[in-house]
């Protein structure tokens, strides 16, 4: 392990090729951020999209769905997401939520295997992914497997497996499966790969195109900065698309909404999985959130956020050894996702004690704490602040 000292910390944020992002969010001087795998950070850009949406409101009125492209927003905000998750044009559509994303990309992918008895899902998804697979398989008269805590996803698969619902990145534990092998393994089995990548997309390449991946839901306003409630996106891989209907046919996802037909026609590509009537000013606000990507290798923040939740995890082994904290996920970086959990038993009180100490985490409930990194705007001497504040508040809760 490195014995790292402050100009070794100073040395890596002066080599940061992404350095120059954090000028592009506004952040209190006086807090290191460490939850931008809940809530991103705010943009300096939004608040004059907010502003340009409104007026866009005021002047053109109803307008304004076709002279500011309104209308059109699913799709081309979705443009700006396709390069940050590899897939491309049509692919994907930004709208609604994870949760009700979840809900039509999971039955659109069991229609497709109607044969398959099996949804296959993980113990330890976020809860509202485990919901919507059980009240789905119910309403498909589907049985519902799920992969144990800590089980492999591989001895959990077999013929009888229609879809597999996988998070690439652990909520928890920050547990990061690989992508590619194991969309194989799935599709080994004749089955087809649904992911979750909430925790993933903005904070590693995630190449769903050169992976085959089936389908793939995700959340804005956690590393992608869109903002509380931001809408979610959902990709379909152009394979599937023309035969995929997913369950809820509304009018914004009809081929010609304006037509007000009695039969429903379902628009071309991803945007059939829109609903109604989508929240135009979120996606302008996440439209403009998503320029802080613009230009961004994400192999380069990929090597970031390793660096960045390494140096974290080795100063917590120097700094906080013997005051109560043990490591909750994986060591190696490559099955580590952006994020650090820590167990300990009061995970509640002491986030609240980091909170009036400048640092902001969270925790879940009972016993963890997370810490989340996001590469455009956290330095290695965030980290290195963060955990001599971490360590002082141990230090003071044992006393
Ligand atoms: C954040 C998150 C969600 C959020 O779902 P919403 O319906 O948008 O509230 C869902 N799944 C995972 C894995 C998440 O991390």
């Amino acid at each position: 392990m490195t014995a790292w000292t402050i100009s070794d910390i100073r040395r890596l944020d002066a080599t940061d090729p992404l350095a120059n992002r954090r000028a592009l969010f506004s952040l209190p001087d006086d807090l290191i951020y460490l939850d931008g795998n809940s809530l991103g950070a705010q943009p300096l850009n939004v608040p004059s999209a907010v502003a340009t949406i409104t007026t866009e409101w005021r002047e053109e009125l109803i307008g304004g769905w076709r002279d500011f492209g309104w209308f059109d927003l699913p799709d081309t905000v979705a443009n700006q997401i396709s390069k940050i998750i590899g897939a491309e044009t049509g692919e994907v559509v930004v709208c609604d939520t994870v949760t009700t994303n979840l809900f039509k990309a999971l039955s659109a992918a069991i229609q497709l295997r109607p044969d398959r008895a099996v949804v296959l899902a993980e113990e330890a998804a976020f809860p509202t992914d485990v919901y919507v697979a059980r009240s789905v398989a119910n309403l498909f008269g589907k049985e519902l497997r799920l992969v144990p805590i800590g089980a492999d996803v591989a001895d959990h698969l077999d013929e009888s497996v229609g879809v597999a619902l996988l998070s690439h990145v652990d909520f928890r534990t920050a547990q990061r499966l690989d992508l590619p092998s194991v969309t194989s393994q799935v599709h080994a089995v004749g089955s087809l790969a649904l992911w979750d990548l909430s925790h993933s997309a903005g904070v590693m390449p995630v190449g769903l195109g050169d992976s085959g991946v089936d389908f793939a839901v995700g959340c804005t306003y956690k590393y992608l900065n869109g903002g509380p409630g931001a809408p979610a996106y959902v990709f379909a891989s152009k394979e599937h698309l023309d035969s995929t209907l997913q369950p809820i046919h509304g009018w914004m996802g009809h081929s010609e909404p304006f037509l007000m037909t009695d039969e429903y026609e379902p628009a071309p590509g991803a945007r059939r999985f829109v609903t109604g009537t989508q929240p135009i000013i979120s996606m302008r606000v996440l439209g403009a959130a998503l320029d802080a990507y613009d230009g961004v290798d994400l192999v380069a923040v990929r090597e970031k956020s390793k660096s960045l939740t390494g140096l974290f995890i080795d100063l917590v082994d120097q700094q906080c050894a013997g005051l109560g904290v043990t490591l909750l996920s994986p060591r190696d970086s490559a099955l580590r996702g952006s994020q650090v959990s820590l167990h300990h038993p009061e995970a509640v009180p002491i986030y609240e004690r980091l909170v009036e100490a400048g640092v902001r985490g969270d925790y879940r409930t009972p016993d963890i704490l997370r810490f989340g990194f996001a590469p455009l705007y956290v330095s290695h001497m965030d980290v290195w602040n963060a955990v001599a504040r971490v360590r002082s508040v141990l230090a003071h809760w044992n006393s």
